[in-house]
């Protein structure tokens, strides 16, 4: 398996290539400011205590405090959470918000932790970090197994730790606790946007075929936004397996079947396939939305997607890119198209520091308008350097933090 920071890596090194920047921008964005890994004790229902190892990574603040969520995964480590804060701090320059890049993550598979267990893991990082983090320092989110209950105990253990009670340390909590409109459905829904403000100039067809990757929060709400706007949800996977329905999927209903059988798997009409064979499926647009480096040298040749949208991070490795440009399937990339996490992310933020509640359609009108923009700004850097999408994006980000980087010297 690939390292994800040598990808991401080498993704920097290929836009260095087609736009030159100051190397001492580039040599500072290669290395996180701050890496920090502890260990976080929990009382288990067993009466034992176990260790856990627990991570922030904050990679740059030039543009603004560090922004990023926390993921839990039994493979998460640092290498994979450098990677992520790195891919943040570009991220938040594309969508040009005031906020530089970080990342967590605890080295955990939260489905084998009871309620209790899992609520005294998560206050446990929030206790370890409490002076790491801060609304005005590092504002962590959700990511891959992490939800709005989650960020609910970490703020809670925040505020009980600093007497700071305004929720602004972290985002995407729930409306009660001072979450923001929007925030559940904001990465698909940012993705939504780039994807139309693209679809035509990307020659795709008005009704598309799509198969998704993960049916989890940036998944399932992904189905159901293209659904909804007609095109046809053909198949889906998640970790135990995949399925295929050419007539199309109704989000809905595969929902609830998630939820009463624990997978999207053995679905009503459906054909089940492997998780392989679920990204080289017969259609015209594949996102991706579960982990890193999934498209890789040894699929990518099978691909029949017309084109990639990526709601994951990372999961297109440089090699499988290059396949992807040379036959002209066009990747719209991490950082442009799940940047409306984020994007909203810091609506919440910027709500709870005005004590502010904005309505769901304000914050889609904001959120629209930053992402079509952004799409639009990009897909016209594509094009005139005669480069893919990805290396457009990095150069648009770059730009904008070297511009900072010079500003504050
Ligand atoms: P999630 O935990 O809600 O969902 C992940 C899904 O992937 C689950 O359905 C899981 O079963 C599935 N999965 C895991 N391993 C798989 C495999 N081998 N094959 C197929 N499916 C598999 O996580 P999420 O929040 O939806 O995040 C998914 C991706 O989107 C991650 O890369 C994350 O970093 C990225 N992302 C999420 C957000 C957000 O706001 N949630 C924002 C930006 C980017």
């Amino acid at each position: 398996m690939s390292n994800p920071f040598q990808n991401a890596m080498t993704q920097l090194a290929r836009a260095f290539s087609v736009q030159s920047f100051s190397q001492t921008v580039i040599d500072q964005l290669m290395q996180p400011n701050r890496q920090i890994r502890v260990a976080i004790p929990v009382v288990m229902d067993d009466g034992s205590t176990r260790l856990f190892e627990g991570y922030r990574v904050q990679h740059n603040n030039w543009r603004g405090p560090y922004k990023g969520g926390i993921r839990y995964h039994e493979q998460t480590d640092i290498e994979e959470v450098k990677a992520l804060a790195f891919w943040m701090t570009l991220k938040c320059a594309v969508v040009n918000i005031p906020m530089g890049g970080g990342k967590g993550g605890i080295t955990v598979n939260p489905k084998l932790l009871s309620a209790r267990e899992l609520e005294a893991l998560s206050r446990g990082w929030m206790r370890t970090m409490h002076d790491v983090v801060g609304p005005k320092k590092d504002v962590p989110a959700p990511d891959v197994n992490t939800t709005p209950q989650i960020m609910a105990w970490m703020a809670d253990e925040y505020a009980k730790m600093t007497g700071d009670f305004s929720g602004a340390v972290i985002t995407g909590k729930p409306i009660e606790n001072g979450g923001s409109q929007g925030r559940g459905t904001a990465t698909a829904q940012g993705g939504f946007y780039v994807f139309d403000a693209l679809r035509e100039k990307l020659g795709l067809p008005l009704v598309c075929r799509v198969a998704i990757q993960g049916f989890g929060n940036a998944g399932s709400h992904a189905a159901e936004l293209w659904t909804r706007a007609g095109h046809v949800f053909v198949a889906t996977s998640d970790s135990k397996g995949a399925i295929y329905c050419e007539a199309g999927i109704d989000p809905k209903k595969l929902e609830e079947h998630k939820k009463a059988t624990g997978s999207v798997m053995n679905f009503e009409g459906s054909t089940n396939i492997s998780q392989q064979d679920l990204l080289v499926c017969d259609c015209d647009l594949l996102i991706p939305a579960a982990l890193e480096n999934q498209l890789t040298k040894e699929n990518v040749g099978q691909v029949k997607a017309r084109a990639i949208l990526e709601l994951a991070n990372g999961p297109t490795t440089p090699e499988a890119d290059d396949s992807f440009f040379e036959r002209n399937i066009p990747v719209i990339p991490d950082i442009l198209a799940n940047a409306g996490g984020v994007t909203v992310s810091t609506f919440e933020w910027e709500q709870n520091l005005k004590g502010e509640h904005w309505s769901e359609e304000d914050v889609f009108k904001r959120l629209k308008e930053i992402m079509a923009r952004e799409a639009q700004n990009i897909f016209d850097s594509a094009l005139a350097r005669k480069t893919d999408l990805r290396r457009a994006a990095f150069i648009v980000a770059l730009d904008r933090l070297e511009t900072a980087f010079v500003n504050k010297k």
